[in-house]
């Protein structure tokens, strides 16, 4: 659930970026004089001035750009403790792509579990796979602890 929440609180933050990048631009802009001067309102900028409408398309650009990174920055982060994976590892191989295809995993550093992101996707979008971790190696050190005394 804090996984879910913490990537719309970026798609909001990104939004309200974008929105205020948006909001400066019409703000600033220099609104044209009227068609016929002293009557009527001046005429709407986008699609009638090419310098507007072309920063209104980047500003929307920036805005994609923005989408991409939070996403792939969401994609990359630990669903429990929401902290950057560490330590990418090429697992399979390229040449035996029916089994063992070839993917990248990543690990908590804490060790809540490990993203397995499949580099082939031969046949439509491979979801990544997250795998938890149990807490092992702290029952393991407990029936080592156990078996000492
Ligand atoms: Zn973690």
């Amino acid at each position: 659930m804090r996984y879910w929440l913490y990537f719309a609180a970026k798609l909001v933050a990104g939004a309200g970026a974008v929105l205020a990048l948006q909001t400066a631009l019409v703000a600033l802009y220099p609104t044209p004089p009227p068609l016929l001067p002293g009557f009527g309102p001046p005429p709407p900028l986008f699609l009638h001035d090419l310098l507007f409408t072309f920063l209104t398309m980047g500003v929307w650009l920036v805005g994609a750009g923005l989408l991409f990174a939070i996403i792939w920055d969401q994609r990359r982060r630990c669903r429990t403790c929401l902290r950057c994976l560490i330590m990418p590892i090429n697992r399979g191989s390229w040449g035996h792509v029916v089994v063992g295809r070839p993917r990248t995993e990543w690990i908590c550093p804490y060790g809540h579990g490990t993203l397995s992101i499949e580099a082939l996707q031969i046949t439509g979008h491979q979801a990544d796979d997250w795998q938890p971790h149990d807490d092992n190696i702290w029952k393991e050190l407990e029936s080592y602890q156990r078996t000492r005394e």
